[in-house]
């Protein structure tokens, strides 16, 4: 029998990242859902309905470093090197050497 689902729940945050207030992030940041049987990000299934297919080699970046943030007004789909390269940039510049919380703060950086 599958699993009956609950109704998600959304929440805007002052960022006004969205999140699901009624689900737990995995231990990575990740929200992560049932969707036809497969267990998938939560962020890729919004680019997905709202966007279209995401091309193979790219990955949806979060604009605001917000993991479980849903706001599609804070994802972009960018090439696999392109998502490293900016990860590893905000890891780098992070004077507390954790990732940088928000998009302001980012585009400061640079
Ligand atoms: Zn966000």
């Amino acid at each position: 029998m599958p699993k009956k689902q609950t109704a998600l729940l959304f929440r805007t945050l002052p960022t006004d990242c969205h999140i699901i207030a009624n689900m737990k992030v995995n231990a990575d940041g990740y929200f992560r859902y049932r969707f036809k049987g497969a267990l998938i990000m939560f962020h890729r299934l919004i680019w997905k309905l709202k966007k279209g297919e995401i091309p193979e080699g790219y990955e949806i970046n979060h604009k605001c470093n917000n993991r479980g943030c849903c706001n599609i007004e804070h994802l972009e789909c960018i090439s696999r090197a392109e998502h490293l390269d900016k990860t590893n940039r905000m890891r780098y510049v992070a004077p507390s050497g954790k990732l940088m919380k928000h998009a302001e703060n980012y585009r400061k950086a640079y």
